[in-house]
């Protein structure tokens, strides 16, 4: 008999030996007894219910439950020195679709176990086979009123009885039964943890009446009936929500307590002359905004805010404008960048709105001028040498780099504030990177983001920063209007789309023309590729007619490519026009000379990656074209089309598209020609994605401490839990009231804590 388990934090090898606890590990990552048993059931099936066939993937890896319809042996073509040999093609049903499994070996047996009739959990890969869908070699385990010749596993046919039965998120490697298995040795030992003290206070518990830890963890995996089920969701939901909104709140408490350089604004300074030397008047949410800021820059608490703003809505010079009151008060500022070309971009547009007042130690410079200093990991090595001398001796007052920023190497004089734009590009781990370059003293964080995000989402990702938001765009901006472009069925469309961008073009605008997919450089690996990737075994393209289109006979074709499509548009449709390559696997500076040449006309149309997702500004490119739109995220597709429409003249984005109307991908192009608001469709993004996903770039930790909340659906909840967190933590900061509540958030954050305690 096994020692009771008392923690969730307890190993799976002493739990379940070391062979179980290693395949755990590396098939799905479980190391502790808390991740076995938040590894919870996708579905149950209740009893007599089969499987719906219909809705199978081709792909996915499935357990099913379905009967048995027949069961054939079929002669396989005879291969010299093999003998004779056969297959088994066994069909199941669910009462409307069917399925094939299909047997090479061990067919005897399995003749003797499927019965026409008898119903079974059967558990493999979905693949094709003419046409049809199959499971070759799945596992097998029948239900109890097989034939009594087979080879019935009891402890199954116990948990058959049941009236719902689990079914675990599983791998051809790792069933589903060996995963309720492992839980149910598990739950069997987790008698004493009923003992220990829950971490929910227990007025949380009772007003909200929910279930006991142990109780809920129970139920989820072996529930009674849906309600039971719906208890135990409902605690551990809280569970989810309350842990992070109270790590959040500790966070957010001793970050106000640390000791921050007042930073306050000088009159005279630099800030001052560059607002005089501004070409536009600010809009009314910038000098809105911009106030906070300065005023949250002059007080002795680091600042911690983020600031969302639609595409275009101007929120750089905002960032400009609070690094250059934090020079004149004798600090430093960084900005990080997401991109390369984002770094470079914002470096030039920089030292460009400065002027003199960024040539420090140069001829002509202004009379108090600092210094601007690039850092990415391109920079040469002299330059390097050089810049990292002026960013520890201070006389870069504002530096501006990528990832680079983050070495060690990287010495700042006086850090006083970080700017980090394009937030959804980083974790909270490279914010505190750079954070903790600043001496003694915190410095003050900005984090800018253009993907606008819901506030459930806000609180639950960004749950330590105070938001800002700018609403408006700057007058004088024309909409974008957006259209989707059915190339397969409409082929004249497409043509007239590349019309377009020659119309645009001669008329003194630029263009993009946006891909998937890079292609073939010899030597190198795609790497920026839409966030939609999916299918894998694509046919070739066909190219023919001058425009990219057409499916191989296989059914698919491979997304289409940067390259290719660039080639055929030049001896094409844009013949004639100058086209550029803008892609990942360029050298930086190619990259940056194509840019260069780019933003001042020399290149009429761009054809590119998603590199120039995020930031790029030059207004004068009215159009972009968007090849295999359905590729892209609905975000993104939003974050791309802000790259036009930023002049005076109107934007206009084509969303080329072959995916069938009113199928989903159809539909969520749709919604992206429909609306401009990009809250609206970081609603819709969210909600056609796992919570998981949302979290992944932003939590650190091998798995998302966020399994059955829904950051939409659960807003009531999330909100709830950060008031009641929030008043916990302000009460006890140490939490030295509530041990067993100290102890979940370091389990449930795992490696997450690490970072949530530094502060
Ligand atoms: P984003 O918020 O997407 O980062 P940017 O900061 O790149 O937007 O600003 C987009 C463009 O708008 C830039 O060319 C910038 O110079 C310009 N801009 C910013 N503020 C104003 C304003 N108040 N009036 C006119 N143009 C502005
Ligand atoms: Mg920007």
């Amino acid at each position: 008999m096994l020692p009771g388990v008392t923690t969730l934090s307890e190993s799976l090898t002493r739990v379940l030996g070391p062979r179980t606890a290693k395949s755990l590990d590396t098939i799905f990552g479980l190391r502790t007894v808390g991740d076995l048993l938040r590894h919870y059931p996708r579905r149950y099936y209740t009893r007599g219910e089969l499987t719906d066939l219909s809705s199978l993937r081709e792909g996915d890896h499935v357990t099913v439950l379905a009967r048995v319809v027949t069961v054939a042996e079929i002669p396989l073509p005879p291969v010299p020195g093999k003998g004779r040999r056969s297959r088994l093609e066994v069909v199941v049903t669910d009462d409307r679709a069917k399925l094939i499994l299909t047997f090479f070996s061990g067919i005897g047996r399995y003749r003797r176990v499927l019965r026409p009739d008898v119903v079974g959990m059967f558990a493999g890969t979905v693949s094709s086979f003419r046409g049809r869908r199959q499971l070759v070699h799945p596992e097998c385990e029948m239900l109890p009123g097989a034939p009594p010749n087979a080879d019935l596993n009891p402890e199954l046919a116990a948990e058959f009885a049941a009236e719902m039965t689990p079914v675990y998120p599983a791998s051809a490697r790792f069933s589903s039964w060996l995963i309720a298995k492992s839980v149910k040795t598990v739950l069997d030992t987790l008698d004493t943890l009923d003992a220990g003290e829950d971490p929910l206070p227990a007025e949380l518990r009772e007003r909200e009446g929910l279930y006991g830890r142990a109780e809920a963890l129970r139920a989820i995996h072996r529930p009674l009936d849906p309600a039971d089920l719906d208890r135990a969701r409902k605690r551990l939901k809280w569970d989810e929500a309350f842990l992070l909104q109270a790590a959040l709140a500790r966070r957010r408490l001793a970050a106000a307590a640390m000791p921050a350089m007042p930073r306050p604004h000088v009159d005279g300074g630099i800030a001052d002359e560059f607002d005089a030397r501004l070409p536009f008047t600010l809009t009314n949410g910038q000098v809105e905004v911009g106030e906070t800021i300065a005023t949250e820059l002059s007080c002795a608490s680091p600042m911690h805010r983020l600031l969302q703003g639609e595409v275009g809505s101007g929120k750089t010079v905002i960032a400009i404008r609070a690094m250059l009151q934090v020079v004149d008060a004798g600090g430093q500022a960084a900005l990080l960048a997401p991109t390369e070309v984002l770094a470079q971009q914002h470096y030039r547009s920089i030292t460009d709105m400065l002027g003199p007042l960024a040539r420090q130690g140069q001829l002509g410079a202004a009379e108090h001028a600092t210094g601007v200093a690039l850092l990415t990991g391109s920079v040469g090595a002299a330059a390097r040498r050089a810049a990292l001398s002026d960013v520890f001796t201070g006389d870069a007052g504002i530096v501006i780099g990528t990832h680079a920023l983050l070495e060690e190497q990287v010495q700042f004089a006086d850090l006083g504030l970080v700017v980090i734009d394009e937030q959804h590009r980083f974790g909270v781990e490279q914010r505190d990177a750079l954070r903790a370059k600043a001496a003694d003293n915190r410095p003050h964080v900005l984090v800018m983001t253009a993907t606008p995000i819901p506030r459930t989402v806000a609180m639950t990702v960004y749950g330590d920063l105070e938001t800002a938001t700018l609403t408006e765009l700057p007058a004088g901006r024309s909409a974008i209007a957006t259209h989707v472009v059915p190339a397969a069925d409409k082929p004249r469309y497409l043509e007239r789309a590349w019309e377009r961008v020659r119309e645009e073009v001669g008329r003194g605008q630029q263009a993009y023309v946006v891909c998937p997919r890079i292609g073939d450089v010899p030597g190198s690996p795609d790497s920026d590729e839409a966030g939609y990737p999916g299918e894998d075994d694509f046919g070739d393209v066909d190219m023919t007619g001058g425009i990219p289109r057409g499916v191989a006979p296989g059914g698919r074709r491979q997304p289409l490519a940067v390259i290719d499509v660039a080639a055929t548009l030049d001896a094409g449709p844009l013949a004639g026009l100058r086209l550029g390559i803008l892609h990942g696997r360029l050298h930086p500076e190619e990259k940056d000379r194509v840019m260069r040449e780019f933003a001042a006309g020399q290149i009429d149309v761009l054809v590119a990656t998603t590199v120039i997702e995020v930031g790029v500004d030059v207004p004068n490119a009215t159009v972009m074209v968007i090849m295999d739109a359905e590729r892209f995220g609905v975000s993104q597709l939003h974050q791309l089309r802000g790259r036009v429409g930023r002049g005076t003249a109107a934007g206009l984005c084509l969303l080329v598209t072959e995916a069938p109307p009113a199928s989903p991908a159809r539909e969520r192009l749709d919604a992206v020609a429909d609306t401009l608001d990009g809250f609206k469709l970081s609603r819709l993004d969210l909600a056609q994605r796992r919570e998981g996903d949302v979290l992944g770039a932003a939590q650190a930790g091998r798995q998302s401490s966020l399994k059955l909340l829904q950051l939409l659906k659960d807003e009531d909840l999330i909100r709830q839990a950060r008031q009641d967190a929030t008043q916990v933590v302000s009460a006890d900061p140490q939490l030295t009231a509530h041990p067993a509540l100290r102890e979940a958030i370091d389990e449930l954050l795992g490696v997450q804590a690490e970072y949530l305690d530094k502060t």
